[in-house]
């Protein structure tokens, strides 16, 4: 009796799929860790979901470079055309708004939760985390800390090194600036 002829399967291989470094994800994942250095030495931190007082306090309209808006406006193009269409018109109200400080368009009010907090820009990351030579902590709340000795000895990121590393990764503009010369298909 012949043996039986057992088919070999077909190698199919798999796609592996890279994800691309850019001098901007770079300096996103320099301050992921910064970031997390300083929340594993303090577990109460101030700055977590539900604190939106920074996204509320915006001192002008925000400025993104073009790399920052490139991954910004990909986080948007994913969103339905409806929340779409409030974030265009929410932007736009921005530069009709004399008014200073402004509350960040993508702030979910209810939450309090950034809606596009994996695409937001580097001073979103930083804020709160990152500090001037010459002081400049931004927030009440951690000046606060620092003031009455919560956070002695803690090494603030530096925030003039990530503005250099920011300048590369292209021309900077307002966020309505890039939103008007954006158009949507
Ligand atoms: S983009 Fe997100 S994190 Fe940044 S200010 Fe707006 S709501 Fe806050």
């Amino acid at each position: 009796m012949p043996a039986a002829i057992v088919p070999i399967p077909s190698f199919v291989p798999k796609v592996m799929t890279v994800p691309t470094v850019t001098p901007l994800s770079e300096l996103h994942a320099d301050i992921d860790r910064r970031v997390a250095t300083l929340r594993s030495e303090h577990a109460d931190w101030p700055c977590a979901k539900g604190c939106d007082t920074c996204c509320r306090r915006l001192a002008d309209v925000p400025r993104l470079t073009a790399s920052e808006w490139g991954l910004l406006r990909e986080g948007l193009a994913a969103l339905p055309a409806p929340r779409r269409a409030g974030f265009r018109a929410a932007v736009a109200r921005l530069a009709d708004t004399p008014e200073r400080p402004l509350t960040c368009p993508f702030l979910d009010p209810v939450s309090g939760a950034c809606s596009v907090y994996a695409y937001r820009p580097v001073a979103c990351r930083t804020y709160g985390f990152y500090a001037d030579r010459d002081g400049g902590l931004y927030c009440h709340d951690i000046e606060a800390r620092v003031d009455d000795g919560r956070l002695a000895g803690v090494v603030w990121g530096n925030h003039a090194a990530v503005l250099t590393r920011l300048a590369r990764t292209g021309e900077t503009r307002p966020l309505t600036e890039w939103y008007a010369d954006w158009h949507e298909t």
